[in-house]
């Protein structure tokens, strides 16, 4: 398949040639000044093989669920943008969670969803929809619908299917109770490219008591099954905390994502954020993190890419696997909230203003613009103390969420 980069105007006549060989993934470049865009491809590509392959499906190598199948069109935007931000400087998203509803029928201990947020009115479908075309016109190739539970909307289907498929893949995050096989064919019909399952713990009373509901975690298990059946992609979510990482229990988690065929872990940093805003204490140690990305890259050898286990770490602390990615809020993603909220990321309650007022693209702009995000941060703005402490430990108690940056005061990212 061949590559065009219309939206950069130094790359206009560049053509790059993408070809999976077996595992190998060929290129092939032309245009004016092709041969300095050589190396940077060749680099991005030789990351790719070291990622490894998850999954051949339709003469495309699927090497992650945050990346469309190489070679597509979808991936031809999403090389686009990493082009912009590397060789040009320019700021193009290519994520976006899209809250679809607050509701949810668990209560668990570190639910992220934003507190005092209940009186606020949720998106309708329409605005759903404007929500995705908007993003999409921005440039981003990848929208995951979360929630509180997303398969709670009856017209979630709807929602998928406002995804063009040759612009961008669309996830589905969900705890799994409704996720049964019928649901499964469903959101599979619509269009959807996998699901993240969350599942907690490798012990099921310990998932089922932390989420606060017997049998959930038999319910994960049922759920990958039936999203296995339908073709789509399953990464499982977790999150790693001190005492998880201590007791090792991504060793375990993977071997049941291995036993029920997923393909991917993704493995969140417990953020103090939602119920666990004021809670600093959790945030994972350099000891810890460390231990992480040695349990993760000793469990990728081991599985040989499926499952592949993707660590938040290896974005956020300089040291990880990819560090050049850095915090992804202002630079590579942002969050629509259930009630249209333009925000940083969905760990982080501040607001930019709502999608109802303004537009994705000016809201967007207005996020690089600001001091906190204008800089590149390689950091967790969230686990960063001068962060936190200007522009999350000033949020007045009891103040309706996500606060609106704007009545904080300003100073850089730390
Ligand atoms: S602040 Fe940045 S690194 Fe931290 S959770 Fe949000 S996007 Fe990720």
């Amino acid at each position: 398949m061949t590559y065009r980069f219309p939206d950069i105007p130094q790359m206009k006549d560049i053509r790059l040639k993408l070809e999976n060989k077996g595992k190998r993934l060929r290129f092939s470049i032309s245009g004016r000044k092709s041969l300095i865009y050589v190396p940077l491809i060749w680099y991005f590509i030789k990351w790719l093989s070291r990622l490894g392959i998850i999954l051949r499906r339709n003469g495309a190598n699927v090497y992650s669920l945050y990346i469309p199948p190489i070679p597509s069109e979808a991936d031809n935007r999403h090389l686009q943008i990493f082009l912009n931000a590397w060789l040009f400087k320019k700021k193009v998203p290519f994520a976006v969670t899209i809250a679809v509803t607050d509701e949810c029928q668990l209560n668990c201990a570190h639910c992220s969803v934003l507190e005092n947020a209940a009186g606020r009115r949720p998106m309708a479908l329409a605005e759903i929809k404007q929500a995705i075309a908007e993003s999409i016109s921005l440039g981003v190739t990848n929208i995951t619908f979360t929630g509180g539970e997303p398969l709670m909307r009856a017209d979630l289907e709807e929602i998928i299917a406002a995804v063009p498929a040759d612009k961008a893949v669309s996830l589905v995050f969900t705890n799994a109770v409704g996720l049964d096989a019928a649901r499964a064919a469903a959101i599979s019909k619509a269009g959807a490219f996998g699901v993240q399952i969350s599942l907690d713990s490798p012990e099921p009373s310990e998932h089922d008591r932390l989420r606060g509901r017997e049998g959930l975690f038999d319910l994960v298990k049922k759920g990958v099954e039936n999203a296995l059946g339908e073709g789509l992609m399953v990464g499982l979510s977790t999150y790693a905390s001190n005492p998880s990482v201590a007791e090792k229990k991504l060793s375990r988690l993977a071997e049941l994502a291995a036993a029920w065929g997923a393909h991917e872990v993704s493995v969140f940093d417990l953020i103090p954020t939602g119920r666990l805003l004021r809670k600093t204490e959790v945030m994972l140690t350099a000891a810890s993190r460390r231990s992480l990305l040695l349990e993760a890259r000793r469990l990728n050898r081991r599985f040989g890419g499926r499952p592949r286990i993707i660590t938040q770490c290896w974005t956020n602390h300089g040291r990880g696997f990819a560090r050049f990615i850095g915090c992804l809020a202002g630079h590579y993603q942002f969050h629509i909230s259930a009630s249209g909220e333009f925000m940083p990321c969905d760990f982080t309650p501040l607001s930019f203003g709502n999608i109802r007022d303004e537009t994705v693209a000016g809201l967007w702009e207005k996020l690089l613009r600001h001091p906190a995000y204008k800089g590149r941060c390689y950091a967790c703005r969230m686990q960063d103390p001068l962060f936190r402490k200007t522009y999350i430990d000033s949020i007045p108690q009891g103040a309706d969420m996500p606060y609106f940056i704007d009545r904080l005061s300003s100073p850089n990212c730390g």
